[in-house]
């Protein structure tokens, strides 16, 4: 019987990042099981350049120095020379996390169980096959729940005439009116004739993909770009909720990614939260870590209901951006904010259902 040092649930970014940052150095025997196909996906995940992605900065694709928030308008621009903002694809992530010195195998299955026996656990697989290992790393996660909101998405790149888009300065939300749900368009300008036009919307529903086409087609027809070939897409849906599953009472089971937390919930972001969260169990003797700390976590809750119980067209995000300079407004995007910070977020939001959220 053969006891592997760990088991991954899941090759997701968070699953990758235990291979790479917990084990990568070591000589350890680690078993990986999948249930999807990795080698299918493609998307790209942005987030700023902070501290603790610092050690990454060789795989990043794109720093963009400069990004826009607004809507028909009104247009915020931000600057930041030092937390630029910046793109790893899913690919490059993979590769780069399955570069290491440990051996990783990789099974292409479904887990349906695992169990504790003496000093290891049983994992069980769709098919009825059984492996064990001494430690667990679960990923699996729950990414939607009824009543709750969903940051939910389709984008397309495309490639048009030569010198349409500014490469220099992303759109980071382009808010345009819609009926009953918050909505805005999301640029990635790889260079002048390419970029990733991404619709994205926070409701309680998911939509067909028509319903985001349609939307990507307006924003690019109001901009002139009549002609586009689209090279491919990306679609996803985030938890606007706390998805993380309640810390394991077993200490060899970590929850990991969006299920142990990393999500912040009020902007979808998780790439580089799940990094920090691997990170900070590699430097911990325990099997969870709050990777947003208490307040973060308070603000995000308020801001959230917020947005469930109001009618929210994007003013508030544009308010917010306009009061903020690029640096303030990255370091609250990447839960870094300080107290004045924080009060310059607090003052720029609509204050009585502010204030009722918070006493809720
Ligand atoms: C298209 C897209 C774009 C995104 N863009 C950004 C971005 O720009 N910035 C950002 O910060 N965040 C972004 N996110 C959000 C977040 O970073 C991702 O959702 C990220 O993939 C979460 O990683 P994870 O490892 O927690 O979970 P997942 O990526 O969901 O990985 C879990 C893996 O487990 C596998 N699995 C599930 N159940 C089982 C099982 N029973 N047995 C075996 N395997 C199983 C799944 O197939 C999956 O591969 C994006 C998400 C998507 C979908």
């Amino acid at each position: 019987m053969k006891i592997y040092k760990a088991a991954i649930i899941g090759l997701g970014p968070s699953g990758l990042a235990v291979n790479k940052i917990l084990y990568g150095d070591s000589h350890n025997e680690i078993i990986a099981f999948e249930s999807g196909d990795i080698n299918k996906r493609d998307n790209i995940f942005g987030f700023w350049l902070v501290d603790w992605m610092k050690p990454f900065e060789k795989i990043i694709e794109k720093k963009w120095y400069k990004w826009t928030i607004g809507n028909k308008n009104t247009n915020v621009t931000h600057t930041s020379l030092d937390k630029p903002y910046c793109v790893i694809s899913f690919k490059t992530w993979k590769k780069f996390c399955l570069e290491t010195k440990n051996k990783l195998e990789i099974i292409n299955k479904q887990v349906v169980q695992y169990l504790p026996e003496q000093n290891f656990f049983k994992i069980i697989t769709a098919d009825d096959k059984i492996y064990y290992a001494e430690n667990i790393y679960d990923s699996r996660s729950a990414k939607e729940k009824k009543g709750e909101l969903l940051q939910h998405f389709f984008g397309i790149n495309v490639t048009v005439e030569d010198n349409t888009f500014n490469e220099n300065k992303l759109t980071l939300m382009h808010f345009t009116e819609e009926n009953n749900v918050l909505h805005f368009i999301y640029i990635l300008p790889f260079s002048h004739n390419k970029a990733l036009v991404e619709s994205t919307v926070f409701s309680k529903d998911v939509f067909h993909s028509s319903w985001y086409r349609e939307k990507i087609n307006d924003y690019l027809k109001k901009n002139n770009i009549n002609k586009f070939k689209e090279e491919s897409s990306e679609k996803g849906v985030i938890p606007m909720f706390f998805a993380g599953e309640k810390r394991s009472v077993n200490s060899n089971i970590f929850n990991i990614g969006i299920r142990g937390g990393a999500c912040k919930p009020s902007t979808g972001y998780a790439f580089s939260f799940l990094i920090k969260q691997i990170q900070l169990l590699k430097n911990s003797k325990k099997n969870y870590v709050n990777t947003h700390n208490f307040l973060e976590r308070k603000m995000d809750k308020v801001f959230i209901n917020f947005l469930k119980n109001n009618r929210e067209d994007g003013r508030s995000f544009i308010k917010l951006a306009s009061n903020l300079n690029g640096n303030e407004f990255q370091s609250f995007m990447m839960g870094e904010s300080n107290l004045i910070t924080k009060l310059k977020i607090i003052n720029s939001m609509p204050k009585l259902p502010f204030i009722k959220e918070l006493f809720k």
